[in-house]
């Protein structure tokens, strides 16, 4: 076996999972694979190959998890529907879930088919490698396998099958799922995941304080680093909300091109409910959601619900001293303090609408886009402004990127590849989000925002 398995969540409760197996494939193919990923988790590329890769050549059963969660605000219980965890597999004292997406159906599933289409699974292997590449905690995509299916969503396109790699796929969801379904297992179930992901605080004090204090910073850290590049996830359900914060369920997830509080992609996101601005308010509510979950371990250990509302009470101190140190970085700050004139930045941001990437490119190296709003005096002022204080240029590049997937250059090579069977267009893109703080010859094509018109292309999923 490629893999070394060790598959400690099925020692949990039998509620937590259902064993499964991937459907049958005939004739799977490796459209691409991630080399680096293979490399960090101390897995051979010379033995994996499209069978292993499909899940069609195992000695382990594996297992769909089930979970919770607050979908657009209603809470329902949930579970993969078309994901199975291979294993957790194990290297240099890292455990990584291996997980298929698009594998079939599961007890889970309901009326889903448990597919992917390969456009999607495409799409969020190219999401998931920008965000990595980008030093964001996020799920990684090991290899996309097409299968000789067809899938039918908004056109007929080939199904496919995602391997996901995460430190684990717990979410605040699973935690809403233990505590309404098997409300007795949560002290158990929270050890677990105090040891696999936090161990650290198992020598504290109030552990699971501390715990509940650890999962919003990491998940401040993560929505602050959304904030940083751009980054809409477009469906912050509390079932996509990771306990380790990774950033994952890339569905329609997209990069602003103009700044815009209220930017949306997801067709489905009708009211702005997970609109750019959006995602600090609501990783709040969500975190909200997993304190509530955590009610049972109040009547089961001496942590009382007065406790963990005092830390959501911290929220957003927390985040707003979070966001500026970010700020600072972006605008190449190298004090503290400033915080107004990074609020007045904004400001100009919000009512110029500038190309929010390509701004902080233009104040680090004036003169190298020709968009009108970095012409005006208004610009001119601020960059000046900002000259006694910040533009500090190695700060900036650690921060800003000069590369982000530009949500319409990502249609196009998807649709070249439906449409031509031709993934170059794709690869060319994976080439420069390779190193996307770095200019490359590939040139500046690649950094050109849509025409406002074209601005919000929609995702549906
Ligand atoms: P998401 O909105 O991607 O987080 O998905 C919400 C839930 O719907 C998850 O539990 C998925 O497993 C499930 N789901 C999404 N698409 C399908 C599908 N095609 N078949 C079965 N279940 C699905
Ligand atoms: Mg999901
Ligand atoms: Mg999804």
């Amino acid at each position: 076996m490629v893999f070394s398995f060790n598959t400690t969540y099925e020692d949990l409760d039998s509620d937590l999972y259902c064993k499964v197996a991937p459907k049958d494939i005939d004739n799977p193919e490796i459209l691409v694979i991630n080399d680096g990923l293979c490399a960090d988790i101390g897995l051979d590329t010379s033995e994996l190959n499209a069978t292993i890769l499909a899940g069609q050549d195992l000695t382990e059963e594996s297992i769909a998890q089930a979970y919770a969660g607050h979908q657009y605000g209603s809470f329902t219980l949930l579970g993969d529907g078309r994901a199975m965890i291979l294993g957790e597999h194990v290297h240099e004292n890292n455990r990584y879930d291996i997980q298929l997406k698009g594998s079939g159906r599961t007890p889970y599933s309901g009326r889903g088919d448990g597919n992917a289409t390969v456009s999607s699974m495409l799409r969020e292997y190219l999401y998931s490698y920008a965000m990595q590449n980008l030093n964001i905690k996020t799920s990684r995509s090991l290899a996309v396998i097409e299968t000789e299916e067809t899938v039918e969503r908004r056109r007929t396109e080939p199904g496919a099958i995602l391997v996901r790699v995460m430190n684990s796929h717990i979410r605040y969801g699973t935690f809403q799922y233990v505590a309404a379904q098997v409300s007795n297992e949560l002290p158990r179930f929270t050890d677990y995941v105090i040891d696999r992901h936090y161990p650290e605080l198992n020598t504290k004090d109030r552990t699971y304080l501390e715990f509940f204090d650890a999962v919003m910073q990491s998940s401040i850290e993560m929505v602050i680093d959304w904030l940083r590049v751009g980054f809409i996830h477009g469906v912050m359900n509390t079932d996509n909300m990771s306990i380790d914060g990774e950033t994952f369920d890339y569905g329609p997830c997209a990069f602003m091109n103009y700044y815009d509080e209220e930017a949306v992609f997801s067709s489905i996101d009708k009211h702005g409910r997970y609109a750019f601005g959006n995602q600090r308010p609501i990783l709040r509510w969500n975190l909200e959601r997993f304190a509530e979950a955590l009610q049972p371990l109040c009547a089961q250990s001496a942590l009382t619900y007065d406790e963990l509302e005092d830390k959501l009470d911290e929220f957003e101190d927390r985040f707003d001293a979070q966001y500026y140190t970010m700020m600072r970085r972006k605008l190449g700050i190298n004090s503290d303090g400033e915080e107004e004139l990074v609020d007045e930045f904004v400001e100009w941001l919000r009512k110029s609408s500038a190309d929010y990437t390509n701004t902080f490119l233009e104040l680090e190296m004036p003169g190298t886009f020709d968009d009108p709003a970095f012409a005006t005096t208004e610009f001119e002022r601020l960059r000046n402004k900002l000259t006694a204080v910040g533009l500090d240029a190695e700060l900036m590049q650690e921060a800003n990127p000069r590369y982000i997937p530009r949500n319409y250059l990502v249609e196009e090579a998807l649709d070249e590849y439906i449409e031509t069977g031709d993934l170059s267009k794709f690869k060319r893109l994976l080439t420069v989000l390779k190193d996307p703080y770095t200019s490359t010859d590939l040139g500046s094509r690649f950094q050109q925002p849509p025409s406002r018109e074209f601005d919000t292309e929609y995702v549906t999923y």
